[in-house]
């Protein structure tokens, strides 16, 4: 059975991918920080799918908390096919008014949180001579966004971290590929007005919002055999907004 760890799974894009890697026949590890009690409902709806579905717990921004977990994961499934990076945070302000503090739990979450679960990933992935990753950036990683300087770096870097890995692994039968978010409808939202979220409808030339699924659909095609010749690529899927 096929096997995919996917972080940042306990709500929203991460969750959408869970139950879509699920569909796929994947046996699924459900990551979570905070939100237990969603990530273990998700399970017990996957388990009731066909799939085995496990939990497991950690600060991405924490690379101890992330080796446990890999171990944790590997003494579940033996091994992971696939790795999912969805975890993350947003940060909207000026620059100017960031903390210290905010920039490093921004940064440690969505761009070091990454490079760690790669890392672990690898060293088996690695022994195995196969595997692929996909890391979920965002547009403002392509193009930035105002009042998102942080966050926007941190997706830049994601997308560096994605290109120049697909290049070093690529020769051990790996694949590091990213998906690229627009504007989707998740918690992540939640800070924006009605207005705000009109506004961005208006700008994205197929007038409306992203789902969770639409990313989700993304991830299991590039982790999939259909995605055998793709790697290091940037799968923008945001309705058009960023071209
Ligand atoms: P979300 O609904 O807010 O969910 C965020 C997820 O990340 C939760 O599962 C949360 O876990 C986890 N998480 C946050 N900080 C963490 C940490 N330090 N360690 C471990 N887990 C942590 O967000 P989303 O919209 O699904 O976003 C998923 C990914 O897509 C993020 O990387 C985000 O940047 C990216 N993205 C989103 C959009 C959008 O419009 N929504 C656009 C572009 C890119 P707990 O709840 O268990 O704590």
């Amino acid at each position: 059975m096929r096997t995919v760890l996917i972080t940042g799974a306990s709500r929203g894009i991460g969750a959408a991918c869970a139950r879509a890697f699920a569909k796929a026949g994947f046996d699924v590890a459900i990551h979570y920080c905070r939100s237990a009690e969603k990530a273990e409902a998700l399970a017990r709806e996957l388990s009731g799918c066909g799939v085995r579905a496990v939990t497991v717990q950690a600060d991405v921004s924490d690379s101890k908390q992330v080796k446990a977990m890999f171990d944790e994961v590997y003494g579940a499934f033996g091994h992971i096919d696939a790795l999912v990076n969805s975890a993350g945070v947003a940060h909207v302000g000026l620059l100017t008014d960031m903390t210290d503090d905010e920039w490093d739990r921004l940064i440690g979450a969505d761009l070091s949180g990454t490079f760690y679960c790669c890392r672990e990933a690898l060293r088996e992935m690695l022994r195995a001579h196969s595997g692929v990753i996909v890391n979920i950036a965002s547009m403002w990683g392509e193009v930035g966004a105002s009042c998102e300087a942080a966050y926007s770096a941190a997706k830049a870097g994601v997308i560096g971290l994605t290109k120049a890995l697909a290049k070093e692994v690529g020769p051990s039968g790996i694949r590091v590929n990213a998906v690229s978010p627009g504007v989707i409808m998740t918690d992540m939202m939640a800070g924006f007005t009605g207005e705000d979220l009109a506004a961005l409808r208006d700008e994205t030339p197929l007038n409306t919002l992203g789902a969770p699924e639409d990313i989700a659909d993304a991830a299991v095609f590039l982790a999939s055999d259909k995605a055998r010749f793709i790697t290091g690529q940037v799968l923008s899927v945001n309705g058009g907004f960023v071209i």
